[in-house]
């Protein structure tokens, strides 16, 4: 059988390694000219741990931890007011926290040879027949599949080639997020720094192992669907939010002034009524984003990659694969979309008392404003999720 997969992230290389290892024969293509390594921290939990492990890669993502101590509260004059050392509680450290850049290549590096990736190359159209898929690249250039797997995050494009326009995935969060990569400044030190202020901001100085600073800046916005911006337009923008919002924001203004690996846009969840139709499929973000501030894409990513390459090894008609991807694997990816009440607006203290509720409340940890903002930006509902038993697809013995 040969499967083809669209978008080289998280998602797309975790479903070839397993395809490939259950003897399918797998293409990967990326629209981008090569890997796209941008990203901060992310972390890897519940059962995905256990699918790196069984592919022996768990060492290495954990020898390419980016040595973050843990979580400070900073008010804006830069005085810490709360501290959470990794993995107490209270703290969005985690064990294992690596860089998304970093787990991308070791994915990649982690897949079979036989495992063929193409870049520069998307999809057009998708021609169904009952015994597979006849592809239209963006080149022109035709081919035949037997399926094709849509893994091409949030903002997939080829989901809608699968399931159609009318599957209603968005649900806009109220806010927007960006991700950039500053020159690791004398006084940074290995704390995640969080920073909220009293326009509205909440920005992140978080270290990495290359060297560098990872930075993050999230405000509430109306603005659902934003026209194209380049790369000048994105810094403008965050640099006029930026401005006179105290603490290190002047300074993180300034220094996006060289910086080329800017991610900004709204945040959306996907919610696909509907994951497959016929021979092609959505997997990861593509069918079931549920935004950084949950801190599970990736976790999900891993494990939705499983379970699918196992029930297509598992499935003679992939049809049948596709319903039993999704009757196993919806209910934990639903509930891992879940936000606590008061989400996204408590995060963002746009009055005077949430700005100094949340401020004063980190100086207890287990304070119930803290926890909802920690809710809010890594998932802190971790204790109420359901967690997901991984089949044995005979995966065990294949990795
Ligand atoms: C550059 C980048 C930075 C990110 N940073 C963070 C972060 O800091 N924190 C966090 O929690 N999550 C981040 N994410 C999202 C996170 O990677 C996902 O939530 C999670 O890992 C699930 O991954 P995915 O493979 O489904 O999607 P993604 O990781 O988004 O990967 C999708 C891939 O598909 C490619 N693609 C897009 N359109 C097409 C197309 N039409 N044809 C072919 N390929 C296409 C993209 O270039 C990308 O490589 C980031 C994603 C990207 C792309």
């Amino acid at each position: 059988m040969r499967a083809l997969i669209a978008g080289a992230g998280v998602s797309g290389p975790m479903t070839a390694y397993w395809l490939a290892k259950h003897g399918w024969d797998v293409v990967v293509i990326e629209r981008a000219e090569q890997l796209r390594l941008g990203g901060q921290n992310i972390d890897i939990t519940d059962a995905a741990r256990e699918v790196v492990r069984m592919m022996g890669i768990e060492d290495t993502i954990r020898a390419h931890h980016t040595g973050e101590k843990g979580v400070a509260f900073v008010d804006a004059e830069g005085r810490v007011t709360a501290r959470f050392p990794v993995e107490e509680k209270g703290s969005l450290t985690r064990e294992i926290e690596i860089l998304r850049g970093d787990l991308v290549k070791i994915i990649v590096d982690a897949n079979p040879e036989s495992v063929e990736y193409r870049y520069g190359r998307s999809i057009d159209a998708l021609g169904r027949r009952d015994d597979g898929v006849t592809v239209t690249f963006d080149d022109g250039a035709t081919e035949d599949f037997d399926v094709v797997i849509a893994a091409d995050g949030m903002n997939s494009r080829t989901r809608e080639l699968v399931i159609g326009p009318d599957a209603r995935p968005r649900d806009y969060l109220g806010c927007w997020s960006s991700y950039f990569t500053l020159p690791r400044r004398e006084g940074d030190d290995d704390w995640w720094r969080w920073y909220t202020s009293a326009n509205g901001i909440v920005a992140f100085l978080r270290p990495d192992n290359e060297g560098t600073m990872r930075s993050s800046v999230n405000f509430l916005s109306d603005d659902d669907h934003p026209p194209h911006m380049s790369l000048d337009e994105k810094r403008k923008r965050l640099q006029d939010r930026l401005r006179g919002s105290g603490w290190e924001c002047d300074r993180i203004a300034d220094d996006l002034e060289g910086v080329d690996d800017i991610y900004l846009g709204p945040l959306h969840q996907i919610k696909a009524d509907r994951w497959s139709d016929g021979r092609c499929v959505l997997a990861g973000d593509a069918a079931h984003c549920p935004t950084p501030y949950t801190g599970m894409g990736t976790t999900l990513a891993i494990i939705g990659a499983y379970v699918l390459a196992g029930e297509l090894a598992t499935h003679d008609r992939p049809e049948d694969a596709f319903a039993a991807y999704e009757r196993r694997f919806r209910d934990f990816a639903e509930t891992n979309q879940k936000l606590p009440p008061g989400v996204p607006d408590i995060a963002y203290a746009q009055s005077e008392m949430k700005r100094r509720l949340i401020n004063l409340g980190a100086k207890v940890a287990a304070s119930s404003p803290v926890q909802s903002v920690a809710s809010f930006f890594d998932g802190g509902k971790r204790s109420e999720q359901v967690t997901f038993d991984l089949p044995d697809y005979g995966g065990r013995k294949a990795a």
